[in-house]
Parts: C-alpha cells; structure tokens; sequence
C-alpha cells in the first residue's frame, strides 16, 4: 500500500468523529432557521422540504462515504447545498433577506476550514459557496453598515479560516508521518532491516487466508552451526553474516517476502510458484549463500504448502518440523513435512 493511500485513510479516520458531530448540526440550523425567520412566511413551502431531501442525501453520501476523496467531494456538495438552501431563504426574505449574508458566509468559512485537509479544497469549496450565495444579488449587505468593516470583517474570518485550515493540515501531515515512523518501527527488524516476527506472521496469516486464489509457500530456515561463526569470529562477524543473510534472501526473487523468526532464523514467503519452482529458488538461494561474504553459510529448512484449512499455528508447527527433520538428517537440506 502506497503512502497516498495510507494518508487518505489517516484523514478519513481523524475527520470522521467531527464529520458525525458537524453533519446533524447543519442539518438542523436549516429548519430551526426557517422557524426562526418572520420574513419569508411560511416554513413549510414545497420548495424548503425539496431542500431539506437534498441535504439529507447528501448526508447519507458523507455517512458511507469509504474514501478521503470521497469524503472531501461529499462535504463540499453538503457545503454547497447548505448555500443554495440558504440562498433560497435570502431570496424569500424580501428587502432585507441580505441581512442573512454576512452571517451565513462566516459560519461557512468558519465551519469549513477543519474540515478540509488542503488549502485549494477549503478555497474551492468557499468559492463555490460564494458563488451560490452571492450570485445575482444587487445588494449583499445591509447600506448602514460601513463598507470598511465589512471588508475587515470578511477579510478577518478569511484569514482565520485559512490559517486554521494550514495548522490542522500541518497537524494532520505531522501525525501521520509520526504514526508512519511508529508503524515501521513495529514492523522491523533492528538489525537486518528487514521485515520482524510479528510483521512476517501477519503477513503470512493475509497469505493463508488467500491461498485458495493464489497459491503460496511458506520457507522456515536456520542458519547451520551459527553458534560455531560467533565463538570463531565474535558476535560482530556473526551479526554480518545475519545481515548479509537477509540480504541476499530479500533479493532473491520480488514474488518472495523474508522476516526473522529470531536469532539466526528467517521465514519466507513465496507467493505464486509451485513446489518445484519453490525448491528450485532454494538451491539457487543455497549456492548464493555458500559463497556470500563474510562468510559462507549453509542452511537448513522446512517447506509447506499454504492451505486456508490450517491455522497459522499449526503452520508454524509443520514449518518447524521440517525443519528440525533438516537438522536430524544433517543440515545443509530443506525438507517438506507434508
Ligand atoms: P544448528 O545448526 O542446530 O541450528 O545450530 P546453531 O549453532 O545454528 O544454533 P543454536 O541455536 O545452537 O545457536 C544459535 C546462536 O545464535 C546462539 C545465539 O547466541 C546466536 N544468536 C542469536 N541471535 C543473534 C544475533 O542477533 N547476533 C548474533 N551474532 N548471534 C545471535
Ligand atoms: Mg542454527
Ligand atoms: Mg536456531
């Protein structure tokens, strides 16, 4: 999964909770403003009712909206209904339906900059908005207000709306690397740099689960006499050779996915070959060890067929079996249990 993909993910989930807090909020404003508004007659034309099934559909979308993207376009049409519903309040309010404007256009810019985590988002939906709310009217704000506080006051909430909508996009940006850093941190090994224990299993278990579709192969291997390198050449050499193990294992074949079990222990997993094609890169893997620096090595190993039937744990079990079978029957060998 690329990181794009994981960053969507990231924003769908931080802007989820104030998404269920903002959407019955502006869903209510609608009717509890046409309640509470002496000039349009009365709250119960067709027309309103139309608006009414219009934000609520669009609501519906945000609710099971599954990507970011999705999530982002859904908001903006929500913020754009709630401006052509407003606008439509404006024009029924008669000579001072204008008074509605000011209010309306601050609580957008307002109640938008948290919840759009890109600078062109946020002015693309405000501008839209602007577009729907402003359009047409000869008239947007009422003539015994001063013209230069007008201008100080949407000049003013612009200006927070945008800087508020900067920080949290910071912020958002900013927890996702650290989640990202953490993350990594969990699933890798420290010192061959390659995948560790708990990220292998999981991956291993995604792989058992789709063996039926596409059949895979799970490799248990232990370096043979590794003891022997670190009492003859220090632990340092021997951390070398793990290194330089998982090395040459992780470029063996892009179909193949290495992890350490633990100590001098590796897990592979090989998605799409069969048995033959499995032992074969094996043997090949064999003689590239043997003559890897610093020092030749040989291996042994237990090799399994992935099958959705059998648990992980049963898994592991028979990996270790044939494994340990290797070992009885002289190292340097890999054997397949079942
Ligand atoms: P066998 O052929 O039966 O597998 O014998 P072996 O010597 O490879 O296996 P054994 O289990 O007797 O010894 C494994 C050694 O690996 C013991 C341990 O000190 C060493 N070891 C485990 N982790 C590390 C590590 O991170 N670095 C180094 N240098 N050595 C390690
Ligand atoms: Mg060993
Ligand atoms: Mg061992």
């Amino acid at each position: 999964m690329d990181d794009d993909i994981r960053y969507e993910q990231h924003v769908r989930r931080v802007l989820r909770t104030p998404l269920q807090v903002l959407q019955p909020l502006m869903l209510a404003l609608w009717p509890l403003s046409l309640w509470s508004n002496p000039l349009i007659g009365s709250p119960y034309k067709p027309r309103y009712f139309a608006v009414m099934l219009l934000l609520l559909a669009i609501s519906a979308l945000l609710s099971v909206a599954r990507s970011a993207r999705m999530m982002s376009l859904t908001f903006t049409g929500n913020i754009w209904a709630l401006a052509l519903a407003f606008r439509i309040q404006i024009q029924d309010g008669g000579a001072v339906g204008h008074y509605w404007n000011l209010p309306i256009a601050v609580i957008i810019v307002l109640g938008t900059c948290g919840m759009t985590y890109r600078l062109s988002h946020y002015l693309i939906t405000l501008a839209g908005a602007a577009f729907i709310l402003f359009i047409g009217q000869t008239q947007l704000v009422p003539t015994a207000m001063p013209i230069h506080l007008v201008w100080l006051l949407a000049s003013a909430t612009l200006a927070i709306g945008i800087a508020y909508n900067h920080a949290n996009s910071q912020w958002m940006r900013r927890t996702f690397i650290l989640k990202e850093r953490y993350r990594i941190l969990a699933e890798t090994d420290e010192l061959t740099g390659i995948a560790n224990r708990r990220k292998l299993l999981q991956q291993l278990d995604e792989a058992r689960g789709e063996s039926g579709q596409t059949p895979a192969h799970f490799v248990m291997l232990d370096i043979d006499n590794f003891k022997e390198i670190n009492d003859r050449h220090g632990h340092q050499v021997g951390d070398q050779v793990l290194v330089a193990t998982a090395r040459e294992i992780d470029q063996l074949d892009p179909r193949l996915q290495v992890g350490r079990l633990g100590g001098e222990e590796f897990g592979l997993l090989i998605r799409g070959l069969d048995d033959a094609r499995v032992s074969h890169l094996l043997e090949v893997l064999r003689n590239r060890l043997a003559a890897a620096a610093p020092l030749g090595i040989s291996f042994s190993a237990g090799a399994l067929r992935l099958d959705p039937e059998v648990s992980l744990n049963e898994l592991l079990r028979w990996a270790d079996e044939g494994l340990y079978q290797a070992k009885r029957q002289g190292k340097d060998q890999m054997v397949w249990p079942h």
